[in-house]
C-alpha cells in the first residue's frame, strides 16, 4: 500500500454531517433523519462508514436546535470520542458552515456528507479521501441517464428537451482540502447561502476547480416516504 493511501496515513480527515433540516417532506412527524430503515435510524446508517474510517478523525453532525441540545444517544454510541454536535442553521450551507467552525486544526481534509443518504460505499468514501489529499475538491456523481425535459410551470408543456452530455448527479460526501473550503465560506460570506445546495457549489463560486469522482447509484438520497420504502426494499428482509 502506497504512504498516501486513505487507510494507512493519520487520522486527518474531518467529516461534517448536515443533518439539521426539518425533514417534513418525508411526513411521519419527526425529522427524516431519524427514521428508521430496517430498524436503524438513517442518520445512524450515514454515520457509521465514517466512524468505522481509520482515516476519520472528527465527526461534527450538524442537529436541528432542538436534538442540538439532547442529542439521541445512539448517536454517540456509533461515533464514540469523536463525535461532536453543533446547532444546524436556516440552510445547509449555514449547518455546514456551523460544522466547520467546530472542527479542530488536525483536520486538513474535510467531507462534508448528507445525513439522507445512507448507503454510501467504503470505496466512494475512500476516492473523494484521495482527491481531496491530493490538493482538489471532489464531488461523487452517477452521470444522468434519463431524458431531461425542460417544462412550462404553468401549462406542465415541454419547452426543450436538454442535451444530458456531461451532465451529473451531485451526490456526498463531497471532499475538500480544509482551506480551500474555508476561504470559499469566507468569499460567499454576506451572499445568499440558501442559493447552495451543496458544498462544491460554494468552492465553485470561489474559483476552485471541482473534480467528479465516479459513484454508484445505490448512494441515493432519501426525500420522500416513497423514497424510505424503496430503501427499505433495497435492503431485503
Ligand atoms: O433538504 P435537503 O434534502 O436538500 O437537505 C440535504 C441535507 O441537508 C439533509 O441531510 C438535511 O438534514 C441537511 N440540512 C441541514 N440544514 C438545513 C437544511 C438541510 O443540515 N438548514
Amino acid at each position: 500500500m502506497s504512504p498516501t493511501s486513505p487507510v494507512d496515513s493519520l487520522p486527518d480527515v474531518g467529516v461534517l454531517i448536515a443533518a439539521a433540516g426539518s425533514g417534513d417532506r418525508a411526513g411521519g412527524g419527526e425529522p427524516k433523519q431519524f427514521r428508521t430503515i430496517a430498524g436503524v435510524p438513517m442518520l445512524l446508517r450515514a454515520v457509521r462508514p465514517f466512524a468505522m474510517h481509520p482515516r476519520v478523525r472528527r465527526i461534527v453532525v450538524a442537529l436541528p436546535p432542538r436534538f442540538a441540545a439532547e442529542p439521541p444517544p445512539w448517536l454517540a454510541t456509533v461515533a464514540g470520542e469523536r463525535l461532536l454536535v453543533v446547532e444546524g442553521g436556516a440552510t445547509r450551507a449555514a449547518s455546514v458552515r456551523a460544522a466547520l467552525a467546530a472542527l479542530e486544526q488536525g483536520c486538513r481534509i474535510v467531507l462534508v456528507h448528507d445525513a439522507a443518504r445512507p448507503f454510501v460505499s467504503l470505496e466512494t468514501v475512500d476516492a473523494v479521501i484521495a482527491t481531496a489529499a491530493g490538493g482538489v475538491a471532489a464531488v461523487p456523481a452517477v452521470p444522468v441517464s434519463d431524458t431531461l425535459k425542460r417544462a412550462d410551470p404553468s401549462t406542465s408543456r415541454i419547452v426543450e428537451t436538454v442535451d444530458r452530455t456531461g451532465l451529473w448527479h451531485a451526490q456526498t460526501p463531497q471532499g475538500f482540502p480544509r482551506d480551500m473550503l474555508e476561504e470559499a465560506y469566507r468569499h460567499v460570506e454576506g451572499g445568499d447561502l440558501g442559493s447552495f445546495t451543496d458544498e462544491a457549489a460554494v468552492v465553485e463560486a470561489a474559483g476552485h476547480p471541482v473534480e467528479i469522482v465516479p459513484d454508484q447509484t445505490s448512494n441515493v438520497k432519501l426525500t420522500t416516504a416513497a423514497d424510505f420504502a424503496l430503501a427499505e426494499a433495497m435492503i431485503g428482509p
